[in-house]
């Protein structure tokens, strides 16, 4: 038999390569399956994660609302490649929950915004008249 790794003829049965000391019991590979959506699940969670994070820091940001879109978007993408593959995909589910509510949280927040400067804007002059 030839050595896996140098390639020289070697004893048959040998358990180490005598010329480079390969180990050659050891080539019992496991596949371990591969999920097709664990990479964007997890990315979804550490964005999700991320941008709630910073609005409970109280840094509602530009940039929160985009990273919560795209946690939206890598979940979803990522549930329905683990899905066709059959598998799990947990951290998608937990990632997709975060950026939810992390997009609802900016949008309130723009909604508040908005009205506050209605508020400010419109009422302030007409409460000016009116005392
Ligand atoms: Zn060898």
């Amino acid at each position: 038999m030839f050595c896996k790794k140098c390639g020289k003829e070697i004893p048959d049965g040998s358990a180490v390569c005598p010329e480079c000391g390969e180990n050659l019991n050891t080539y019992v590979k496991v596949e371990e399956p591969v999920n097709p959506g664990r990479t964007l699940g997890v990315t979804s969670l550490i964005l999700g994660a991320a941008a709630l994070a910073t609005q409970v820091l109280g840094n509602t940001s530009i940039l929160t609302f985009p990273a919560a879109i795209a946690g939206i978007i890598c979940a979803l993408i990522a549930m329905s490649k683990s899905k066709a593959a059959d598998m799990k995909c947990s951290s998608a589910k937990i990632g997709i929950i975060l950026s939810i509510v992390s997009a609802v949280i900016d949008v309130v927040t723009l909604i508040a915004s908005i009205l506050l400067i209605i508020f400010v804007v419109v009422l302030r002059p007409i409460m000016s008249d009116i005392f």
